[in-house]
């Protein structure tokens, strides 16, 4: 836990019920569920908001806050030498990161196409996130879910997973936008960076040059310019220096030192976790140091479990697995999310763990709401709940409708999200809050989809996700009103000034340019020094009430609060009138 937790005006954030909440804010449990409810989170007493709602609460009540450090595979341990033990160098676990459609799927294929090993007989390559590569110069484990969002999502969770940063760079695009947002993340994170200039098949040697200067002005120097960062050109598509890339993947390694223990208490991250049928909770799982081997008792994201089976990437059932091999692991209590840590343990430390039953709240499903539209005051936030494949695409999903959230006019909320198919309890909870139901590459059971008939709940199967953030942004500008601005639309010139009894003083005038209309206001000038301004209260024409009288016409009208008219005075009107989009 951070220091600052032990003071105690900072409240630390983590997930825990409203009721708690309020407790440790000091502040009435009405005013915070009633805080919760105008931000569109139904919350009653009993129900577990996360660690992000906690803050937002926090800060609406000024109160400080703290998050608790993250439990980092014990890092620092990690670097500690541990007297007796063997020294193991452990495989480097490498990320790809780029622009879109710079080629990172079509290099994370080729190497897997090329350089895992062949199937066991009637094995069935799955997607595990992450495989492992056979290479001249040993074993390199790959993360193949390409792009930076995943790699975020992970390191939000305090766990840098990647021991180095492939950057490919597309030489015929050169540097782009993404390019930099992910070499900014890698060196924040201190991780190496191996730039990767793909496309050399269609491109030309000053195209390859341009990418080096470009990367170098932000802070990557070609070593063939006496710099520190490696740059291989390779073809992707073709496999043009691939070879080389991997050796230089393997030089890095080498440089880094991986060096881990085997006989010691085995601790990994979970890089992506789901529900399987018949098997339960299941996550990959890489080990940082330690073997993991089937029946170690474990916990992780804070829920005690046990390992009750172990797979490789070929879905074949192993008993033990090194550090940086990635395997799917079966025995949670919890689901666990991509980024936690899982640490094995002894049976006392295991037990206590057990008993106390409070994990925190990380159930598939959770209501654990996310205040998206905590910034929003404009229109009513389109009500969400969120279903994904994997852990790791509802997080990104999740974090991709924050963005959109604070950039539209109504704003997103959403108050549930899972991994799996969307339930009943799913669709009653919509019914319940007024939610749609929102699907990305996970199916909705059948009687779900027949009770969100009955209940005439929106529910939306999507495969690509940004096909779903499409749909969501423009419904969420849908109710935005056209801008308007107040404009001056006409003048008067004074002509009669009409004292009537019962009503008071009425100009009679000349709309000597434009129009004027009934919802006008107005300046009156006289010798061209402005004497007054108000509010039209009636316009008439030709003794009947006028919305609008246009140049060249005669017209009567009252403006509150000013009756000192005097002929010619000048009169200019405003209005507000909406502006076209592309103003
Ligand atoms: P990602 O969005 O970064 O994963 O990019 P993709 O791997 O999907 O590649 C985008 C497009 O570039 C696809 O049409 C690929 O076939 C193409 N591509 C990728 N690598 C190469 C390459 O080395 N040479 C050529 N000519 N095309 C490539």
């Amino acid at each position: 836990m951070a220091n600052a937790s032990k003071d105690k005006s900072v409240l630390v954030c983590e997930p825990m019920s409203v009721g708690e909440l309020a407790t440790r804010l000091n502040k009435p449990i009405t005013s915070v569920i009633a805080f919760l409810l105008k931000h569109g989170v139904v919350a009653a007493k009993n129900v577990v908001v996360t660690a992000d709602v906690v803050a937002q609460v926090a800060e609406f009540f000024e109160v400080e806050v703290c998050f608790p450090e993250e439990e980092t595979c014990g890092l620092s341990e990690f670097h500690d030498e541990v007297a007796g033990a063997k020294s193991f160098i452990r495989p480097p676990v490498v990320v790809v990161v780029g622009h879109v459609d710079h080629g990172k799927t079509t290099l994370l294929d080729h190497i897997r196409n090329t350089r895992v090993a062949a199937r066991e007989k009637g094995g069935i390559t799955q997607h595990i996130g992450a495989y492992e590569a056979k290479t001249a110069h040993g074993k390199v484990v790959f993360i193949d879910t390409p792009g930076h969002e995943a790699f975020s999502v992970m390191r939000a969770h305090g766990v840098t997973t990647a021991d180095i940063v492939i950057l490919v760079v597309g030489a015929d695009n050169g540097v782009m936008p993404q390019t930099i947002e992910a070499l900014e993340m890698a060196q924040q994170a201190g991780t190496p960076i191996v730039v990767a200039i793909n496309k050399i098949d269609r491109a030309n040697a000053r195209q390859i040059d341009e990418v080096k200067h470009a990367l170098s002005r932000h802070g990557l120097q070609p070593d063939e310019w006496g710099g520190d960062t490696i740059f291989v050109p390779i073809s992707a598509l073709k496999g043009t220096g691939v070879d080389e890339l991997l050796e230089a993947v393997a030089l890095q390694a080498y440089d880094l030192g991986l060096e881990t223990y085997l006989d010691v208490p085995p601790c990994g991250y979970v890089l992506e976790s789901r529900l399987e049928k018949g098997r339960g909770a299941v996550a990959t799982v890489i080990s940082r140091r330690g073997i993991l081997r089937i029946g170690d008792l474990f916990i992780a994201g804070g829920a005690p479990g046990k390992i009750t089976s172990m797979k490789n990437a070929e879905g074949k059932s192993i008993k033990e697995a090194y550090p940086s091999v990635p395997v799917v692991i079966a025995g949670f209590s919890e689901l666990p999310q991509p980024g936690d840590v899982l640490r094995s343990v002894e049976l006392t430390e295991w037990n206590k763990m057990r008993a106390q039953g409070n994990a925190p709240d990380r159930k598939t499903g959770s209501s654990a709401a996310h205040l998206t539209a905590a910034q929003q005051k404009h229109g009513a936030p389109i009500k969400l709940i969120v279903r994904a494949s994997t852990n790791s695409s509802r997080d990104v999903l999740v974090s991709s409708l924050e963005k959109i959230s604070k950039k539209t006019f109504s704003g997103v909320t959403v108050l549930s999200s899972g991994v799996g198919p969307a339930t009943e309890s799913d669709i009653v909870f919509a019914s319940d809050t007024g939610s749609m139901v929102l699907s990305l590459d996970a199916k909705t059971e059948t009687k779900a989809v027949r009770l969100a008939q009955d209940l005439g709940v929106t529910v939306k199967h999507f495969d690509i996700i940004y096909k779903l953030l499409e749909y969501i942004e423009e419904l969420a500008q849908k109710d935005k009103p056209a801008e308007t601005k107040i404009v001056k639309t006409g003048e008067a010139l004074i002509l009669k000034v009409f004292d009537i009894k019962n009503l008071g003083i009425v100009a009679g005038a000349r709309v000597v340019d434009g129009f004027i209309k009934k919802t006008a206001t107005v300046r009156i000038y006289r010798s061209n020094r402005k004497i007054g301004e108000g509010k039209l209260t009636s316009l008439q024409r030709d003794r009947n009430q006028a919305k609008e009288v246009k140049k060249g016409f005669e017209c009567a009208f009252m403006v509150d609060k000013f009756n000192d008219w005097v002929i010619d005075d000048r009169v200019e009107f405003y209005d507000e009138v909406v502006v076209p989009e592309s103003h």
